[in-house]
């Protein structure tokens, strides 16, 4: 039997190989080291799997070294395959979101390229069915590529990385100066539906630095198929009418003639079952 996994920052998401899903509420002690390790253990060891795919969030070795990770910083410093046995194969979240999304919506694309808007920005990349991991595991960290020198203040510490536009964060951020209120995301989104002028202002902005930052890596990538995902994104997308039109507007013809752009319908187990799949194909 093989699984996969996969760890943020509120919720541990499994899904077997049979198609049985479990979900465990992390959130109250992700700052516990000791208590997360316990529970990753024995999520891990359930069932007696023969592989396991694990998805987490942030700088992860492909040798399983969890570097830096915004939403679990309890973890940082931790080699998970160290702790959670050989048979546990550790990813990126996105890339194996990526993974996750292409063989569920776009196994036709052979240069499939993946954008999760979240908490952050994350993408992955999908080469002729195969996963482009990077030289160790950090491929596609696009989310931190500058937009503007000396810009807003980025998860990451630097400044004017596209995710400072695009994420979740920002959007509360451009919200408060606006508006003075301070609101989740979501809140702004639902306000935004409601007509409210700040609401509707801000997310015109992000919607305009998603659009620079998709022509830029459509510049780098080339790619047949670009998908946009991630809880953000999906929320987003009544805000994001005609987004393909704009970016190929802005892009050269030659790349921004060659790809089509749609909006990700695999779901919250979408990353798990990219790590699922990584194992299943024995890809790292
Ligand atoms: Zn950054």
């Amino acid at each position: 039997m093989i699984k996969g996994i996969d760890l943020g920052g509120s919720y541990l998401k499994v899904l077997n190989e049979d198609g049985s899903k479990e979900i465990y509420k992390i959130r109250e002690f992700k700052n516990d080291r000791h208590r997360l390790l316990g529970i990753l253990k024995d999520v891990v060891k359930n069932g007696h799997p023969e592989k396991v795919g694990l998805a987490v969030a942030g700088f992860v070795s492909l040798d399983g070294y969890l570097q830096k990770s915004p939403n679990l910083p309890a973890l940082d410093g931790v080699n998970l395959k160290k702790e959670l046995g050989e048979n546990v194969f550790i990813f990126n979240d996105v890339s194996a979101g990526a993974y996750g999304v292409w063989s569920s919506e776009a196994k036709d694309s052979r240069i499939f390229l993946f954008i999760a808007l979240g908490t952050g920005l994350g993408a992955g990349f999908v080469i002729d069915g195969k996963p482009f991991l990077g030289a160790s595991g950090s491929a596609l960290e696009v989310g931190h590529h500058t937009l503007r020198v000396g810009g807003e203040r980025c998860s990451c510490g630097r400044r004017g990385c596209w995710e400072a536009y695009c994420s979740s964060y920002a959007l509360e951020r451009d919200f408060k100066i606006l508006s003075g209120k301070a609101l989740e995301a979501y809140e702004v989104i639902k306000l935004a539906k409601a007509g409210d002028r700040d609401a509707l202002k801000v997310i015109k902005r992000l919607r305009r630095y998603l659009v620079i930052g998709l022509m830029n890596v459509i510049h780098i990538f080339n790619p047949d198929v670009v998908a946009i995902g991630g809880g953000l994104g999906i929320s987003l997308a009544d805000f994001f009418v005609g987004l393909e039109k704009d970016v190929r507007s802005r892009c050269e013809a030659l790349p921004g003639n060659a790809f089509k752009l749609f909006f990700s319908r695999c779901g919250q187990f979408c990353m798990a079952k990219g790590a699922l799949e990584l194992v299943r194909k024995g890809y790292i």
